[in-house]
């Protein structure tokens, strides 16, 4: 029997529907189970444009530092170019940055006020590998033993950790655009001399 595949719109959610009820494809469990990371995205422009920022660092997509170098050793360097000191790997573009300490302590206020309980937003701002596995994909089983979260605070700290790495890139784009700047106006400083 042929299925016939329809899109269907389910609590807020596009999904599509297979009529052939009698012979689930993997396709009909892949879509009717995304990944957690678009279960907290309404279809909204910017909350799905959030989810693919997020979708692109937690895939290895994002070009950062440390991987464009690999593809071109001998011109690109892994030294991140905000704060010029460390490596930009994703880790570090997330967690260790000296150049987005502001950023961040911002940010970290922010998912305060997400999960609505002190002890469990120090728990996991204190412990970077930990803070890492959260805004990467708070519902991972490793998770389990170390943080309890309700599922609302799940879903919060998904949405909040959509706009802290869309944050994190545009501010990225932003200082390595006034640097360059700067660049500029320093050779062109030196011809008019
Ligand atoms: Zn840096």
């Amino acid at each position: 029997m042929r299925a016939v595949n329809t899109v269907k719109q389910k609590n807020g959610f596009f999904s599509f529907e297979s009529k052939d009820h009698a012979r689930p494809t993997n396709l009909h469990r892949v879509v009717d189970n995304p990944h957690n990371l678009w279960k907290s995205t309404r279809p909204k422009q910017h909350e799905i444009q959030r989810a693919e920022i997020k979708a692109r660092l937690i895939t290895g997509t994002f070009i950062l530092q440390s991987n464009a170098m690999k593809y071109n050793k001998s011109e690109v360097s892994a030294t991140c170019k905000l704060c010029e000191v460390d490596d930009e790997t994703r880790e570090h573009l997330l967690g260790r940055c000296s150049a987005l300490n502001r950023l961040r302590e911002e940010n970290f206020t922010r998912l305060k006020g997400s999960v609505s309980d002190d002890n469990k937003c120090t728990t996991i701002t204190q412990d970077l590998d930990m803070l890492i596995h959260i805004i990467l994909d708070c519902t991972h089983s490793s998770l389990k033993d170390l943080v309890v979260l309700s599922p609302e605070q799940e879903t919060n700290i998904k949405r909040w950790s959509q706009a802290y790495c869309e944050r994190l890139v545009t501010h990225r784009a932003q200082i390595i655009s006034s640097k360059q700047w700067v660049y500029k106006l320093y050779i062109l400083s030196f011809r008019i001399n």
